[in-house]
């Protein structure tokens, strides 16, 4: 007998596996009257193995008391954004969506441009050597990783050939997967955006052509929050000249002063010393 599985279920499956799993939970036994229930409930029999969305919103509804709305209907979105194959050269080649990370009620949301072998390895953005500098920023900022949420505008790695290349994400991929982000966003209701990296800017704003070294510092907008352009933290490994350093940092410290956080003289200080040629940016 062929097991079938309900594809409007999967989502929702996913979901509900997910949170038994933060619970500790490691084994699920599947009840025989639940089992006919859902089969019942769907209307569509196979040999009692039909697996139907329709018994499984309400376990779902009853885990989630104590769970925040927006952890809540992140999550939703997660487990239906997991599900997605809109690309399906992407889908094909990807380890896992790369849905994002961090607080549901973050001021704060990075936004890069794609995952990369590591990323797509591991199911989170920025956890290569770019992600840890990243770290070190936020912490450098009085945050902590915990505290914001870090997404990409792309949700699976770039196909590549090698396993360990890795390629920016084209124009029309990023506009296929923006609507995931953009509902992202919406849920968690962020008071500044950063976008890191000429891509990730692009991936926003597709009506901006301006490259990032003059657009960066500058606040654009996007849909109604304030949106900081910068460096991608890989473009500074590269390039580890002070003068981007500084540069960068200033446009963090223009996010505080936007957040209204308070900025100690240490802060103000880092990499003071070094002159910004006016123009740079
Ligand atoms: S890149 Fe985005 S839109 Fe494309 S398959 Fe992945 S999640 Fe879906």
């Amino acid at each position: 007998m062929t097991a079938r599985l309900d594809p409007d279920a999967i989502p929702e499956m996913i979901l509900f596996l997910e949170q038994e799993r933060a619970k500790g939970v490691r084994f699920l036994r599947l009840d025989p009257d639940l089992a006919r229930a859902w089969v019942e409930g769907a209307g569509a029999l196979d040999g009692g193995r039909f697996i139907s969305a329709v018994a499984v919103p309400a376990r779902v509804a009853s885990s989630g008391a104590g769970v925040s709305a927006k952890r809540q209907a992140l999550e939703t979105l997660r487990a239906k954004a997991l599900a997605c194959a809109k690309c399906p050269h992407l889908a094909r080649t990807r380890t896992q969506v790369v849905f994002g990370v961090g607080n549901p009620e973050a001021e704060l949301m990075f936004i890069g441009e794609a995952p990369g072998a590591d990323e797509d390895r591991q199911g989170e953005p920025f956890v290569g050597r770019a992600g840890q500098l990243l770290t070190k920023v936020i912490l450098a900022m009085g945050m902590t990783r915990e505290e914001v949420y870090i997404g990409n505008v792309l949700k699976c790695r770039p196909d590549v050939e090698t396993p360990s290349g890795n390629r920016k994400p084209t124009p029309a991929e990023m506009a296929t997967c923006l609507p995931w982000l953009r509902e992202q966003i919406g849920i968690i209701a962020p008071r500044v955006l950063v976008a890191l990296g000429d891509t990730a800017v692009k991936g926003l704003c597709s009506e901006i052509s301006t490259g990032i070294t003059r657009l960066r510092g500058k606040w654009l907008d996007f849909d109604g929050i304030p949106l900081m352009p910068t460096f991608h933290p890989a473009y500074l490994l590269r390039n580890p000249s002070p003068i981007i350093k500084r540069q960068w940092w200033e446009d963090m410290l223009a996010v505080l002063e936007k957040l209204q956080r308070p900025i100690t003289e240490k802060q103000r200080g880092y990499f003071r010393s070094i002159a910004t040629p006016h123009g740079e940016s």
